[in-house]
């Protein structure tokens, strides 16, 4: 198994394609050629986890956190970041990160989130804009199921829990090959006129040159008519945030309780809200600030996020629970998520939390 397709394989659980645009997912070290020999999977990555791959043999690590995140201007291993950049291609080490593409993706970290705490069917809280796009061609009919299948296989057609989702139209199409072409169907210089499928699907915007692509290969014609249209409703099912409801209301502390022991967290800072009890929560791990006024427009009773800074609580903290739980603590749960997807799909080498996850701030007690 070669790192180039372990990282095909993250690209499945987190496509690049839904990262933020300040973002840097990916191979940002390492030969995609090289073969697997272990995996290390961790949110932060210093020298000491280039160590610890080292020392397991493990020549991959998975990472949430960019190493590489603003741009490196030298390497003359003055920071922490240059030096574990130094030591990772010293040892022959491949870095591959995940992070706002799997905070975005449909089944990604605030998904679990959410299942964690207890949320049921949780929906996308801010999905994203400009995320569907729709991919339309004209066949003749007996090409229209092989032409349908491979912009099936390549994603297109997805809509939720359904897939393989198109419409087809019959029609009439005309043309007239000229010279120096070489039609299918007619002769050039012949007028043609002949039954054709119209067939159409969405598509998430990351894939639709895959489906355009997998599309012209499989369509008979020398010249493929296609059109590509860019939707203006977002897919539900990408973007930032998640939100659903508990099982039955709680009461807040015992709520603050819940979300404190179900993500191992050692304090919470929660704001002062005058409602009794919890039923529609949203959540984001990592920091979410961003999105509290959408999830007041809502109409959740709390969101679970972290680095909120004084005034979130103060311009927002009574109009719902703000609860602060930690930016490591939310985003734990990516580890075990990551692990467990890579040792499910791969039996041929071994993948690991790391030893050296540990939160970078301490509560003093
Ligand atoms: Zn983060």
């Amino acid at each position: 198994m070669l790192v180039r397709e372990l990282a095909d394989f993250i690209e499945t659980l987190a496509p690049s394609g839904l990262q933020e645009s300040y973002d840097n997912v990916g191979i940002q070290t390492g030969d995609p050629e090289t073969e697997v020999t272990g995996v290390l999977v961790t949110l932060d990555i210093t020298e000491g986890t280039i160590e610890e791959s080292v020392k397991k043999g493990c020549n991959v690590v998975i990472a949430h956190h960019p190493l590489i995140f603003k741009g490196l201007k030298r390497l003359t291993g003055s920071t922490l970041v240059e030096r574990a950049v130094i030591m990772a291609i010293r040892h022959h080490i491949a870095i591959i990160i995940l992070h706002t593409n799997f905070d975005n993706a449909p089944r990604g970290l605030n998904y679990h989130l959410a299942g964690k705490l207890g949320i049921r069917k949780p929906s996308v809280l801010s999905p994203m804009d400009g995320s569907l796009h729709k991919v339309v061609t004209y066949c003749p009919e007996s090409a229209a199921d092989s032409v349908r299948e491979a912009m099936f296989m390549a994603g297109g057609g997805r809509i939720g829990e359904y897939d393989r989702c198109s419409f087809n139209t019959e029609g009439t199409g005309t043309y007239r090959p000229l010279e120096g072409s070489d039609p299918y169907i007619g002769s050039p210089g012949e007028f043609h006129s002949g039954r054709e499928v119209r067939v159409e699907m969405v598509v998430p915007s990351y894939l639709s040159g895959k489906v355009v692509n997998a599309m012209r290969k499989a369509h008979p014609y020398e010249e493929v008519a296609y059109e590509v249209f860019q939707m203006m409703n977002s897919d539900p099912y990408t973007g930032a945030g998640m939100w659903g409801e508990l099982e039955t209301p709680i009461p807040v502390i015992e709520f603050i309780e819940k979300v404190k022991q179900e993500l191992g967290a050692e304090g919470i800072r929660y704001s002062r809200w005058e409602g009794e009890a919890i039923k529609r929560v949203g959540v984001c791990g990592g920091s979410g600030s961003f999105l509290i006024e959408k999830a007041i427009r809502l109409g959740m009773d709390a969101l679970i996020t972290s680095d909120l800074k004084y005034h979130a609580f103060t311009d927002y903290g009574k109009s719902l629970l703000l609860v602060d739980a930690g930016h490591f603590e939310t985003e734990l749960l990516m580890t075990g998520i990551i692990t467990e997807a890579v040792q499910k799909k791969f039996t041929t080498f071994a993948s690991h939390i790391s030893a050296h996850l540990r939160n970078p701030i301490i509560y003093h007690k």
